[in-house]
This record gives structure tokens, C-alpha cells and sequence, in this order.
């Protein structure tokens, strides 16, 4: 029962729905929620009830066309890896390339006069050798690497990681069975995909406590799917693409990224210095232009707009 101050008429001091909520039980509040939602709708209007529908419904449409109506003379394609253009995999290592994947963005690259970049936390290295033989330009270790066209050497960006923080990181490889872990200098990744479910936040609270012992100010922990990456501050995925940006072939084009992940945040929040458009994949992100379900119907997408048949990807609105 809910304590004795708590009134049901709706009136005096304590009648808000936040306080009802607090002071009753679980099951209590999920019927006092559903209650107060119901209250609030019935008090829209049938056009405000509808309108937020039509808006969706709209805004979905409106990417339909513009993804349909993509001018590849004028537009830039910026794509993370793992999520996003591959399925994720138990380890960085064992991810599947699809076969027709690299011809797919041999196709769509050549169409964008060279004005495709993959953009991903792996570095360089690593996506030249899951895509080898194909060589494009890259941004890597979450922007601590650049490469704006294949034909050079890529740029460092970061700086490297605090010693005695990463001495520290390395010893929880020892202490749990199935952590792996990717050093790449300027950051270290803690993969715990293959750690038991019941230990694995036993992996992440270790990695907070250690994390604690320095300064906010020193440091910048990534949260992934099954990974807890620690980077040094300067540089993530949006600085990485602004700069990409600034060189041909991707002057002056409009830039499209899709990214699965937290860490693509960085790189949605630049794309409206570029009239841009941000895609997610899977999660739904606030403020973003929209959705694709899964890697597989980005791969679709990208198959059928590099051979410009009529596209109609399966995206849903971001607000939807
Ligand atoms: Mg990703």
C-alpha cells in the first residue's frame, strides 16, 4: 500500500506524478506511470496527438528521397567497420569480410572519384589488412590516424598513452580469463566479448577503478559492444573527419557517415558544418537523419548504389 500521505484525488501538496512514483511500489508505479501517460494524451488534441505521426512519417520520406536522389559527383561516403559495414565478431580478428563487399566499394568509391573513407576505431594497419587488397583512405584509431587518399603514408594525430595507466590496463588481461587486448600507443582496448556474462562488469569496474587514479583531464575512456577502449585526449572521430574534409577528393563535397557505435557520435556531431547526413545503424541516436537495421542492409545500399540501380534502403526514421 502507498503510505498514508499519498493521495489519489489528484490535488494538494503531493499530488505530482514524480512524487506518486516515488513513493509506492514498483508494481504501483508502472500502473501510476501508464496512468499518467493516459492523462497526458487525453489532454492533447487529435491534431497534436497526430502531428508527431505525420512529422515522422515525413522525415522518413524525406531521407528515402534524398538517400534515392545522392548527386555521387557532390557527395562524400564515410563509413565505420565493425557494426556498420561488417557484422561484429567475437574478436576484432575474426571478423568476415563478405566477398562482394570489396568490389561493392571499389565500385562506390571510383563513382565518388575517390571520395570513400572508412572511419573506425582499428588502426590503419589493421583495415588495410582485413580489406587487403583493396587500400582506401582511412581514418584509424578513432582519428589518432589519417590517410586522405591511399597513395600516402598515413598522418599521426595522437599522442601516446600515459605508461603507467597502460601498465596498469595490461594487468587486467592477466586477472580475467578471455580479456584481449589491443595496444595501439595512443590508446588500449579491453575486448571482454569472450569473458563470462557474469564477470564481464567485473572487467569494466576494474577498468573505472583504475581510471579513477588519474586525472579526467588526462584520458578518454570509450565505452563499445564487449569493449572499453582508453585513448589519450586530442582527437576522436569528429576532428578526424574535419580534417579529412579539408583534403581532396573530399573538399567540397556533402559528407555522409554511418556508424553503429558511441564513439560515431563524435563524427555525426560535425556533419552539419558540411550539410551532412548522419546514419545510424541498429541504435536509434537522438538528432540524427536516420537508421539502417542491420550491416547487412548497409552492405545492400552501398551494392546498389555503387551500380546506381533505383534504391529504396530499408531505413526507418531516426525519431520513428
Ligand atoms: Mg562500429
Amino acid at each position: 500500500m502507498c503510505p498514508p500521505k499519498f493521495r489519489t484525488d489528484g490535488r494538494g501538496p503531493y499530488s505530482g506524478g514524480a512524487w506518486r512514483l516515488l513513493q509506492c511500489n514498483p508494481l504501483q508505479s508502472y500502473a501510476l506511470f501508464l496512468r499518467e501517460v493516459g492523462n497526458h494524451y487525453r489532454t492533447l488534441t487529435p491534431a497534436r496527438r497526430t502531428l508527431p505521426l505525420v512529422q515522422s512519417f515525413f522525415r522518413k520520406m524525406d531521407l528515402l528521397v534524398s538517400l534515392e536522389s545522392i548527386d555521387l559527383d557532390q557527395s562524400a561516403i564515410l563509413l565505420d567497420i565493425d557494426g556498420t559495414i561488417l557484422d561484429i565478431a567475437p574478436t576484432p580478428h575474426e571478423v568476415h569480410v563478405p566477398p562482394t563487399l570489396r568490389d561493392t566499394l571499389v565500385r562506390a568509391s571510383d563513382r565518388t572519384g575517390g571520395a570513400l573513407a572508412l572511419v573506425s576505431g582499428r588502426p590503419i594497419g589493421d583495415i588495410d589488412y582485413i580489406f587487403a587488397p583493396l587500400v582506401l583512405p582511412a581514418v584509424g584509431g578513432h582519428g589518432a590516424e589519417i590517410r586522405p587518399t591511399p597513395k600516402h603514408d598515413y598522418e599521426m594525430r595522437g599522442t601516446a598513452l600515459d605508461r603507467d595507466l597502460k601498465r596498469r590496463l595490461l594487468e587486467i588481461a592477466t586477472l580475467f580469463e578471455g580479456v584481449g587486448v589491443e595496444d595501439k600507443g595512443y590508446s588500449l582496448a579491453l575486448h571482454y566479448r569472450l569473458v563470462l556474462e557474469e564477470r564481464g562488469l567485473d572487467v569494466v569496474d576494474a577498468v573505472f577503478r583504475i581510471c579513477k587514479d588519474y586525472p579526467e583531464d588526462s584520458f578518454e575512456l570509450l565505452s563499445g559492444k564487449a569493449v572499453l577502449e582508453v585513448k589519450s585526449l586530442g582527437f576522436d572521430k569528429g576532428t578526424a573527419v574535419r580534417e579529412l574534409m579539408s583534403y581532396p577528393p573530399f573538399r567540397g563535397r556533402t559528407p555522409i557517415f554511418i556508424g553503429d557505435d558511441t564513439t560515431d557520435e563524435a563524427a555525426f556531431a560535425v556533419m552539419p558544418e558540411f550539410d551532412g547526413c548522419s546514419i545510424a545503424v541498429g541504435r536509434k541516436v537522438p538528432g540524427i537523419n536516420g537508421r539502417f537495421q542491420t550491416p547487412n542492409d548497409v552492405r545492400g545500399w552501398l551494392e546498389r548504389l555503387s551500380r546506381s540501380e533505383s534504391m529504396v534502403p530499408p531505413l526507418v526514421a531516426a525519431a520513428s
